[in-house]
Parts: C-alpha cells; sequence; structure tokens
C-alpha cells in the first residue's frame, strides 16, 4: 500500500464527547494496513476553519469526526484553497447531528469506516457557496430553520434530539412571511414564502424526504422548495410536507439551478447545514465536484451520476 498522509481533525465536545476513547482503535486500524495519522484536537468553536485551511496542502485525507457542525468547519476550511491542494474527507459521525454522513451512506460502524476510508477511492461531491459560507446539503430559511442553532448546547448535551424536538413544536405556531424575490438558472420568481429549503441530499433534520427531488450530489445543480404561505391551517402544512416525505403542493415552486440571487428582507435568517450565516440578501452557487469524500456504494448508485 502507498502511504497516505491522514489526518484526523475531531471536535472533543461533539456528541457528549465520546469520541476520544475510540482514538486508540482507529490508530489500531491504521497501523494493521501499514499507514500513519496525525491527530488534532479542536480547541474551540470555528478553530477547525483555519486548521483546516492551513493544512489542506500538507495531507491527502482528513478524517473528520464530530457531527454536521464539525464537518461544516472543515468545508469553510478546505475550499478556501485551490481545488488540487484540496484534501479527500471521511466523515466519523460522532455528533447530535449527522445529516451529512447520512446523506453519503456513512454509520456509525467505525471500522468499516475507517477501512473504507484506507482501500477504496473517494468521489468528486458538488459544494455549495452562500455569500462567503460553504454548505454541503441544506440552506434553508422560515419556520422550523432556526431550532439547529437556537437550542442551547446545554440542552443538547442534557436532552439530546429531543431539545431540538421541543424547540421545533414551539416554533411551528410562530408566523413566519419571507417576502423573496430569487432569481436563478431558468427565471425569477417573487412571492411571500413560509419556508424556504434547498436540499443537495433529500435528507434535513434526520428525516429523509424521499419524495423532495431526485437530485444528484454530483449535477452542479442544487434543488430549492419555496413553500407558500397558505390562507389556512399553516401548522397542518409545514408538518404535512414532512410526513409526506417533502411532497409538492401545487401552490409551491420547486427549482433547480446552479446559482440563486435572492433579494431578503434583513430579518430572513440563512441556516446552511444546521449554522447561521446571514440575514437579508444571498448569492448562492454550486461548486461542481468540488471535494473527493468517501461515500458508501449504495449512495454511490443512488446520489451520482
Ligand atoms: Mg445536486
Amino acid at each position: 500500500m502507498i502511504p497516505l498522509k491522514y489526518l484526523l481533525l475531531y471536535n472533543p465536545v461533539s456528541g457528549k464527547g465520546k469520541f476520544k476513547q475510540k482514538i486508540a482503535k482507529i490508530e489500531a486500524i491504521f497501523s494493521a494496513y501499514g499507514q500513519t495519522l496525525d491527530i488534532y484536537e479542536s480547541k474551540f468553536q470555528g478553530d477547525l476553519i483555519n486548521v483546516s485551511y492551513n493544512k489542506a496542502k500538507d495531507y491527502d485525507v482528513f478524517l473528520v469526526a464530530g457531527g454536521d457542525g464539525t464537518l461544516h468547519e472543515v468545508l469553510n476550511g478546505v475550499m478556501r484553497e485551490d481545488f488540487d491542494k484540496r484534501p479527500c474527507i471521511s466523515i466519523l459521525p460522532y455528533g447530535t447531528a449527522n445529516d451529512s454522513a447520512a446523506i453519503l451512506g456513512i454509520t456509525k460502524n467505525l471500522k468499516k469506516t475507517i477501512v473504507r476510508t484506507l482501500i477504496e477511492k473517494p468521489i468528486l461531491v458538488d459544494i455549495n457557496q452562500a455569500n462567503a459560507h460553504y454548505f454541503i446539503y441544506t440552506l434553508a430559511a422560515g419556520v422550523l430553520t432556526k431550532i439547529s442553532y437556537d437550542v442551547s448546547r446545554t440542552k443538547v448535551k442534557k436532552y439530546g434530539y429531543l431539545a431540538y424536538f421541543m424547540a421545533g413544536v414551539k416554533d411551528i405556531f410562530k408566523r413566519y412571511r419571507l417576502h423573496l424575490d430569487i432569481t436563478h438558472d431558468h427565471g425569477h420568481v417573487k412571492d411571500e414564502y413560509l419556508l424556504v429549503l434547498a436540499l443537495s441530499g433529500n435528507r434535513v433534520g434526520g428525516m429523509f424526504l424521499n419524495k423532495f427531488s431526485k437530485s444528484k450530489l454530483n449535477d452542479g445543480l442544487l434543488e430549492m422548495r419555496l413553500i407558500k404561505t397558505p390562507k389556512l391551517f399553516r401548522v397542518f402544512k409545514v408538518l404535512y410536507f414532512f410526513i409526506s416525505f417533502g411532497r409538492k403542493f401545487k401552490q409551491d415552486v420547486h427549482l433547480q439551478s446552479s446559482f440563486y440571487s435572492i433579494k431578503a428582507p434583513e430579518d430572513v435568517v440563512w441556516n446552511t447545514d444546521g449554522e447561521k450565516i446571514d440575514c437579508g440578501d444571498i448569492e448562492i452557487k454550486v461548486h461542481k465536484e468540488a471535494i473527493r469524500m468517501f461515500v458508501s456504494n449504495r449512495r454511490k448508485k443512488k446520489y451520482f451520476y
């Protein structure tokens, strides 16, 4: 086996801090395959953005242990480096929310994931950009989209996923009216919406929305659903959207585009991959096949051309 340069980046706080005790096991698998592994522990929230950027050119593969937030930091560092200097990324899902890993078919079976990283070939995945921020699987605004970062760390630690659920129940009764003006590859739409949801892999908030779209993760396109505020039964509409796995209502708009230019009032808050990024106007574009990532064979068939 050709020796490659591997760096493990991990968040010691993710998923109740259980990851640290797995490191010895990971190192053992690496040495069994004649490979070595460097390790970096995140020091504070946001630390991995600069570390990933600075170390990108020195490594072939980054193993990223944590949840969606940890991966989000690493992507935002790696994407600032030139394409040919970006390392491949292998996710080890250890967070409270692991939607990115689930989309790529990466389970919590540590041994399987490590061995896949050592012997299989990664595949090029699209990475999206909204203003100065990069994201992999979702961009959203409106009802239910603030809870991923509004819920306090202490509550998440104490209640886990239930903390998000409780916040969701509260938020669903709030009145959201997003006045948006959107330009995309095929035209222009302008209306009032309750929820804007762009997904690259039919999954958000731990749920698979299989009726959302047939989008691929390497087609250079991001799909966006604009859910109109109904006159009646607003709460029912939101619930039905999720219960029906993302089915489209007649009045709603579904877009497929490589870019979006959105004019929005300052009180519209945008969330990408579960992190709050900007308010008001945003420019979104897809970087087609921007980073090599490790993906399960089943997901390669489902989500890639
Ligand atoms: Mg796509």
